[in-house]
Formats: structure tokens, C-alpha cells, sequence
């Protein structure tokens, strides 16, 4: 053994599990997306995205164009999910109905979505969230019509920019956007690993949806599950780390 090969440089766990070609970022925005979102980047058994923020609607159609997919109507919704993901949550349903629970999808938007819906709710949340800050005096409106101005896109910075002087934009205006609605194009349900089921709530169904590869992994958004096809005692090893809050686990990276 040379001297080089004695040199032992610690990998983060995480960072090692990112798909090959992952599209790692240096900017901060893209850090702190990669952090509060990034459970689902080591998914296992699917195609996680190569990127913490897709660009557009082109870029988003492509990826999900790459992709196994099913789609199954549930509970009246039409539900569409990477094939193993879909797999897994109709047998989480079945399991859950042999201990007679229910595990149904949110509403139409339950599952997949395009850039145009992250691009639309993202506006939901920003839009009203500007008006109040100046409404409050907090925002002057030359700076709160130039932000609306921009692009959805480069919108992100400012919005974070804004919440670190406490103007943050969550629906009750109490938390960070990112924990209510996702930036455009960083969704989780662009990747169709991702979830929202009616019956959160219930630590019954979590255990269940858990058993199939199911986990909670946005710090706060209560009804939102991603899949990341290992069980539990698996996660640890893929760089994840588990995060209490409010009476619930969420796994997040190991950064
Ligand atoms: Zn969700």
C-alpha cells in the first residue's frame, strides 16, 4: 500500500448515496433545498431527479417522459406514481384495510405535478404573503413589485431573503414558505415519489405507509409521504437522519 491509500478521507454518507450523475449544488438556495427536501435523492428502486431545482417545464418533461410510471384511480382521484412507488402504496391500502384503516390521496394534485402547478402554487403563497408585509410597513412597494416582477424562479432568493427579516410567507405567515409550498420546480411531486394522504394523522397509517417504503421526510407538511423504497432501518445507512417535530418523524439528509 502506497502512502496515498492510507490517507482516509470521510465521506458523508449521504453525499456518497446521490445518484452518480447528481447535479450537486453550490449555491445556497440550492443547498438549503437539497437539505429540507433531499430525502428522496437516495431513493431506492425509482429514478429520483439529478437536480434540486428543475428550470422549466421542458426540463420537467423529459425527466418524467425517463420514468416507469402507473397510474390507478384511488379514492376518485386519478393518482399517478413511479411504477414501484405505486406498488407499494396499493399494497400500504391493502394491508391497511385488513386492520380496517383507509389510506386515500388528498385530492387531485395528490401525487404528480408539473412545473406549471409548483410555478402556480408557489404564486398562491407569495403573492398574498408580499401584499401583507406591506400592508404591515415591513415592504415598500417599489421592492415588492420588483420581486413580483421576476421570474418564479429567481423569485426564490429574494422570498428567502425576505424571511430571514421575518416577512416569512407560509399560508398563516408564522414559518418559511418551503415548509407550506415548495419553490417552482423543486417539488417533490415532480418526481412522482411523493404523496398526500388524508389520513396523516393516524400514526397507524404512517406505520403502515412506513412498512412500504413510505416516509415523511418535509420537516411540517403534515400530509405529504415520499417514497424511499428501503424500510426504516435502512434509512441511516442512505445519509438519513431522523428529525422529531411535533409528535411526529421526518428524515431528512445527514448534512
Ligand atoms: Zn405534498
Amino acid at each position: 500500500m502506497n502512502k496515498t491509500n492510507k490517507i482516509k478521507i470521510k465521506l458523508n454518507e449521504y453525499i456518497v448515496n446521490l445518484p452518480k450523475d447528481f447535479n450537486q449544488p453550490t449555491d445556497a438556495v440550492g443547498q438549503r433545498l437539497l437539505k429540507e427536501y433531499g430525502a428522496l435523492f437516495v431513493a431506492r428502486g425509482v429514478i429520483p431527479p439529478k437536480t434540486v431545482i428543475f428550470k422549466s417545464e421542458r426540463e420537467v418533461s423529459a425527466y418524467q417522459a425517463s420514468l416507469s410510471k402507473s397510474k390507478k384511480n384511488i379514492g376518485g382521484f386519478a393518482v399517478e406514481l413511479q411504477t414501484a412507488a405505486m406498488k407499494n402504496f396499493e399494497d400500504a391500502i391493502s394491508e391497511a384495510e385488513q386492520n380496517s384503516l383507509t389510506i386515500t390521496p388528498r385530492g387531485a394534485d395528490a401525487a404528480k405535478r408539473n412545473y406549471a402547478d409548483t410555478v402556480t402554487l408557489w404564486a398562491s403563497r407569495v403573492n398574498p404573503g408580499i401584499s401583507h408585509w406591506v400592508e404591515k410597513g415591513a415592504l415598500n412597494k417599489a421592492d415588492a413589485s420588483r420581486i413580483l416582477s421576476l421570474s418564479p424562479f429567481k423569485q426564490v432568493s429574494e422570498i428567502f431573503k425576505l424571511e430571514s427579516q421575518g416577512m416569512f410567507c407560509s399560508k398563516d405567515l408564522s414559518k418559511s414558505i418551503i415548509y407550506s409550498v415548495a419553490p417552482p420546480g423543486t417539488s417533490q411531486h415532480l418526481s412522482m415519489l411523493a404523496l398526500d394522504v388524508n389520513e396523516h394523522g393516524d400514526s397507524m397509517v404512517r406505520d403502515v405507509l412506513a412498512e412500504h417504503g413510505w416516509f415523511q421526510t418535509v420537516v411540517s407538511d403534515l400530509p405529504h409521504f415520499t417514497f424511499l423504497g428501503v424500510l426504516e432501518n435502512q434509512l441511516s445507512k442512505l445519509g438519513l437522519k431522523k428529525i422529531s417535530d411535533g409528535g411526529r418523524f421526518f428524515w431528512l439528509p445527514n448534512l
